[in-house]
């Protein structure tokens, strides 16, 4: 039985007294995540050490960064390793949003090595694939998705894998109020675990969260919440508002 993840990814949202005040709404409203339900929140950098102290009386909620570089250490003015986010007390790091595939050059080849990077450090990647409308459009979406697992996982063991959580963000989804419905949800995330299948095994497969993303708010989440496949949301928009976010956690627990 895999659990619900329902993951907000809060993008440049929210300074440190945002993250705060988020919290301290948030927390009147659940103490715990319902059973069988994880809750992760991804702020900014700088709001990473906030989110962690204010979210520490609740009890199954996780932090994540949104990014990392994949280095120890140097020259990489801007950047932030795996260990920094890690002594934040974070536990997780988005990799290859399509944000950051479209606007800072993120490849195939980076988000593999971040993703081979943070499970060192032993933080939990959240990897994201996703095609674009005009893909979908000439029916090359299921190629693109395939090719873009196939690279993100490359040279990671079994073990590893299942260490990690997917998130399908088609692209034409994402911040367009426009979600992908339930059955192209399904269709999809089925055709990912069969992949993971392929690279790994069944077993493998079975353990791998399988998150969507791409304007899940409270009024669609609890449709693709219940399709077999989907096993939560990664929520731009509606995470950022404690109400619509603890909502959609109800609906996973
Ligand atoms: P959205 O963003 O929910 O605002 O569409 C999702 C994401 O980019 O992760």
């Amino acid at each position: 039985m895999r659990p619900f993840l329902i993951a907000g990814n809060w993008k440049m949202h929210m300074n440190a007294d945002e993250t705060r005040a988020f919290f301290k709404t948030f927390e009147g409203m659940i103490s715990a995540a319902p059973a069988g339900v994880n809750m992760l929140l991804c702020p900014t950098f700088t709001s990473l050490n906030a989110a962690v102290d204010a979210s520490s009386k609740i009890s199954g909620m996780h932090i994540g960064a949104q990014n990392l570089h994949f280095e120890d250490k140097g020259a990489f003015t801007g950047e932030i390793t795996a260990e920094m986010i890690k002594e934040t007390g974070a536990s997780h790091v988005i990799i290859g949003h399509s944000e950051r595939r479209q606007y800072y050059n993120e490849t195939d080849e980076t988000v593999n090595k971040k993703a081979v990077k943070s499970l060192s450090a032993g933080l939990t990647p959240v990897v994201c694939v996703g095609e674009y409308l005009e893909e979908r459009k000439k029916d090359a979406h299921f190629d693109v998705v395939k090719n873009q697992l196939a690279a993100a996982y490359a040279g990671i063991s079994a073990e590893d894998a299942v260490k990690t959580v997917l998130a399908y963000e088609p692209v034409w989804a994402i911040g367009t109020g426009e979600t992908a419905s339930p059955e192209q949800a399904q269709e999809m995330h089925a055709f990912i675990r069969a992949e993971f299948t392929l690279l790994y095994d069944a077993d493998v497969a079975a353990q791998i969260p399988v998150l969507y993303g791409g304007s899940m708010n409270a009024a669609n989440a609890e449709e693709l919440l219940s399709q077999e496949d989907v096993d939560g949301g990664l929520i731009g928009g509606a995470s950022l508002k404690p109400d619509s976010f603890h909502q959609i956690v109800t609906f996973a627990g």
